[in-house]
């Protein structure tokens, strides 16, 4: 079983690079492990990503406002956040043919144990009881080392200890040092947020599965700043909120070796097992966002809890939203409660004040943050991933891509069914009809229609419109459903408005 769903993650790369969506960066060169481009439709795709990400989380919201921070900036912010003196991993090598691994990812990988934010001792001390060697060629493995993995610069010509900058391996932190500049023209009131996406690098030891676990990735990520005695107080927090069904992997199931279990999120806020509305409140927005807007089915999602060794050092509660991929449940986007750690933080590191004065009570408070935070490549894979099918015809094996309609690029693809007798004069028509109406549409008129109907269902184009010698008398076209493939024909007249209708 778990073979045939690696195999479905093979045939997904090999899709990926054949049709030009995700592939690895400079192959002439022979790649760099980590880095990927996305070419002509992957680009469309991760752009219709983000345009749902922006307008779900920001335009239709009045609480959050966008920044575009910078890549590099003072490197005192990240010794501010801790990310100098701790963002690390740790790392063992094969003392015979000097492969590489991150200690936490092998031992999970080989002993099917949870190992997240255990310290670099403890980890040693379980390769050691279970006398772990090298996968590859069982050679004995070196003691477990910590590795930093910013990505270190230079900014300026004279290399010295000061001219030495990181490229961001988080967005946050972008957030939390321009918060002082932004906090005065947002001219919003506490609780609200401020939204980003953009790239970050993190220097992965074992960069793997694809897109997954990349070297430079983008992000998306949300800080809503919240009055700190009103992390309970969320005015947003719905009927439906309280209601929302979903699977939950709390701290205790995992530490009792339990299984993932239904709940409703107001079980869970009485149970205080969600330590506050607000947070429940972002959990439940994070997840509709994945199943209704990007289409992820939610059966192969979950909330699961981080447990107390593996909490990051700012953050007193983080619930991860995980996917079911075909190398187990992984962390698909964390939602963190980050307290006021940060802005505390780059308060002390800077001698600036990073507090915001409230009206209500006339005082001077450090707001607390609750940050949703995923990484769009991941995204972009899940949701490919999740929307994979196949279909055989004529004893074919056909891939299909049964992608959400926002999603896809090419929204509609337009075929002659001949090129002759006027049929692709009438299809270029009709293509330049739709194009000018605002949809992404594209003209193929190569190959027999079967081959044409596989390359568009390949990557998930919702509909395609063929053009035939009935359409020149009738005046009309015949529109094909990627999904079920069934037919029906209509007025041209009424073909951009049933093409609008069809994609909603
Ligand atoms: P992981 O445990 O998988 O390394 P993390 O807990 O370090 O992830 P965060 O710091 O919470 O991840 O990063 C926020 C989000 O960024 C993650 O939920 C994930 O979607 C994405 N992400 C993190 N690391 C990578 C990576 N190397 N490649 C692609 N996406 C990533």
């Amino acid at each position: 079983m778990v073979e045939k769903k690696l195999n479905v993650v093979e045939q997904i790369i090999s899709l990926c690079a054949r049709r030009g969506v995700i592939f690895p960066t400079a192959e002439a060169y022979g790649s760099l492990a980590g880095f990927f481009d996305y070419g002509p439709i992957g680009v469309e795709l991760k752009r219709n990503v983000e345009a749902a990400w922006w307008k779900h989380f920001v335009t239709l919201r009045e609480d959050v406002v966008g920044l575009d921070g910078s890549l590099i900036t003072n490197p005192r912010v990240w010794k501010a956040s801790g990310h100098v003196d701790s963002f690390t991993d740790p790392l063992v090598d094969c003392k015979k043919c000097k492969a590489r691994y991150r200690a936490d990812q092998l031992i999970e990988d080989e002993l099917k144990l949870s190992v997240d934010g255990i310290s670099p001792k403890a980890l040693e001390e379980l390769i050691k009881k279970h006398k772990l060697v090298c996968p590859k060629d069982k050679g004995e493995l070196t003691e477990v080392r910590v590795f930093n993995l910013m990505f270190a610069t230079q900014v300026g010509v004279i290399e010295n200890p000061d001219s030495k900058v990181y490229l961001r391996p988080e967005t946050a932190q972008s957030i939390f040092a321009a918060f002082k500049s932004v906090h005065p023209v947002a001219r919003k009131k506490l609780p609200y947020g401020i939204a980003q996406i953009g790239k970050m690098f993190r220097n992965e030891i074992a960069p793997r599965n694809f897109v997954f676990r990349a070297r430079e990735f983008d992000a998306a990520e949300l800080e809503y700043f919240i009055h700190p005695d009103k992390l309970n107080v969320c005015s947003l927090f719905s009927k439906e909120h309280g209601n929302f069904k979903a699977f939950f992997y709390t701290a205790e199931m995992q530490e009792k070796g339990k299984k993932q279990e239904e709940f409703t999120v107001s079980e869970l806020l009485e149970k205080k097992v969600i330590g506050t509305q607000w947070h429940a409140y972002w959990l439940v927005e994070c997840m509709k966002f994945l199943t209704e807007i990007i289409g992820i089915r939610k059966e192969n999602l979950r909330f699961r809890q981080h447990v107390k060794t593996e909490l990051s050092h700012y953050s007193s509660e983080t619930w991860d939203i995980d996917y079911n991929y075909p190398w187990g449940w992984k962390e698909l986007q964390g939602i963190a409660n980050r307290g006021n750690y940060d802005l505390t933080q780059h308060s002390k590191f800077s001698s600036a004040d990073f507090s915001v004065f409230d009206e209500e009570t006339k005082s001077k408070v450090v707001p607390v943050v609750i940050e949703p935070s995923m990484g769009l490549g991941r995204l972009i894979f899940t949701a490919i991933l999740d929307s994979f099918y196949q279909k055989e015809e004529k004893g074919e094996v056909r891939n299909l891509l049964r992608l959400s309609p926002i999603l896809s690029p090419v929204k509609v693809a337009v075929f002659p069914l001949m090129k002759k007798d006027g049929l692709a004069e009438k299809a270029r028509e009709v293509f330049e009809l739709l194009r000018d109406s605002g949809f992404a549409v594209e003209y193929d008129e190569s190959g027999s229609i079967g081959k044409r109907y596989a390359r568009q269902d390949e990557i998930g184009t919702p509909i395609c419109i063929t053009i035939d010698y009935d359409s020149l008398e009738k005046s009309d076209a015949t529109i094909r459903d990627r999904d079920t493939g069934e037919q029906q024909r209509v007025k041209m007249a009424k073909l951009v408005d049933k093409c609008r209708e069809l994609l909603h």
